[in-house]
């Protein structure tokens, strides 16, 4: 086999792996070596579905001794199985940087063999192009559950970002569908890359420190019959406990035959609502409980912020002169540099309703929640859920990132400002 027939099985096998978006590495080119790293630097592209494509994404193998039901490369799956070594990646990916078709190298595996020979694999093609090619673009690489901490920490000093995915919400699920994994394997090396991320961080301007943008996880989402109350709730454990990064959502896809999968792919439209909850965890100050009642999901009528804030119709409508910031940030339309706006302004003047277009408030949500200068935009200030969606029920449909939405809710914005916040997570 040649080594493009390998690419073109070992890329297409990584495509399934969502948290691949790169940022926050910022390290200089030096004479004598190839490239550099730029906070934000690497650009990201997507295909339709939203996956980023902008760096070389590959598995180095995808024989893999585990047959996690869900996956794939699962060891029962009958596809064409590749493998390539340590060198040929190095070299692939130094050539491609070189002809700027990549920005860097997102590299993972199935798990061949075993779990330290895996990593140990993956830590011996950083090392390559770091020490022998001179390599300084960014370098996502993912951690194995199971392997040695030693060789773990080996590649988490070359590595910009490291990821181990959780996949599966639950130890249930995970009993159930990847039963060769455990929540302990996998929590064990994010736990000392949340530590080493954070040694990393006490010498900031050392531009080799190890991780400097930290680490990552996957949920696989629909899988199991897990709600997104459960998923919000690990993810805020996660980003306490272990710092992440990110927590990455991936809509479950059929690729597996046993009766234990769903037969279908989850909606798009649960991974787009679990991402705006990310954000208002992340962002917004709220915490998992306030987002959604224990065993919910989320509303797919409404963005999880609006969707909260008509659940607490006596916190509305705000008054922007004079709510306090946490309000005004928890005000649908109004997203963190709008919160900001309005309290650096309002120190100066008080504000008007023209005003607050100059800051670009999303009035079209936000007016039917707050009052300006004791004036209410809104319907009616009596609105209620029901009342909005009595108003203009749109069917539930598939969100796409990309074509013009065909429906517009009364409580969401125009199709530009709909991109936006996909793009910025403003809600
Ligand atoms: S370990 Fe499980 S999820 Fe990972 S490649 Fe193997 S079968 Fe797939």
């Amino acid at each position: 086999m040649t080594v493009e027939q390998k690419v073109g099985i070992l890329s297409d096998g990584a495509k399934y792996d969502v948290s691949c978006s790169s940022s926050g590495s910022a390290r200089a080119a030096k004479s004598g070596s190839l490239g550099s790293a730029a906070v934000g630097g690497i650009c990201h592209s997507f295909t339709s579905d939203g996956r980023c494509v902008s760096l070389l994404k590959i598995l180095m193998t995808n024989n893999c001794a585990y047959d996690c039901l869900y996956c794939v490369n699962r060891r029962s799956n009958d596809i064409p199985r590749a493998s390539l070594a340590p060198r040929e990646i190095a070299e692939l990916t130094y050539g491609m940087y070189r002809r700027n078709y990549i920005e860097g190298l997102f590299l993972s595996s199935a798990i061949e063999h075993s779990p330290d020979r895996t990593m140990e694999l993956l830590c011996e093609t950083v090392r390559i192009l770091r020490e022998e090619l001179g390599f300084g673009g960014y370098i996502h690489l993912k951690g194995i559950p199971h392997a040695d901490p030693a060789i773990i920490s080996r590649a988490a000093a070359l590595a910009d970002r490291m990821s181990v995915n959780i996949e599966l919400p639950t130890e249930n699920g995970l009993k159930l569908l990847a039963p060769a994994k455990t929540k302990d394997s996998i929590l064990k090396p994010l736990s000392q890359l949340a530590e080493i991320y954070a040694e990393g961080q006490l010498d900031r301007y050392n531009p080799n420190r190890a991780l400097p943008a930290g680490t990552t996880t996957q949920l696989i989402i629909g899988a199991t019959p897990d709600s997104d109350a459960t998923i919000i709730r690990l993810s805020e454990g996660l980003y306490r406990r272990f710092g992440l990064k990110r927590v990455y959502y991936s809509a479950y896809m059929p690729l597996g035959t046993s009766p234990l999968l769903p037969a279908v792919r989850a909606p798009l439209l649960r991974e787009h609502r679990l991402y705006q909850a990310d954000w208002l965890l992340r962002f917004y100050g709220f915490s998992a409980d306030e987002i959604l009642p224990e065993n919910t999901n989320l509303n797919t009528e409404l963005d999880p912020k609006s969707d909260w804030a008509v659940r607490n119709p006596h916190l509305f409508p705000i008054e922007v002169n004079t709510a306090p910031y946490e309000m005004l940030l928890r005000t649908p339309g109004i997203g963190p540099r709008g919160a900001w706006r309005i309290r650096e302004a309002r120190a100066h003047a008080r504000l008007s309703y023209e005003d607050l277009k100059r800051m670009r408030v999303v009035l079209k949500r936000a007016r039917h929640f707050i009052t300006v200068g004791g004036k209410f935009y809104g319907h009616t200030p009596e609105l209620t859920l029901d009342t909005l969606r009595a108003l203009d029920a749109p069917p539930p449909a598939q969100l796409s990132m990309f074509d013009t939405p065909t429906f517009l809710p009364l409580l969401t914005a125009a199709p530009e400002e709909i991109a936006a916040s996909v793009i910025t997570g403003e809600m």
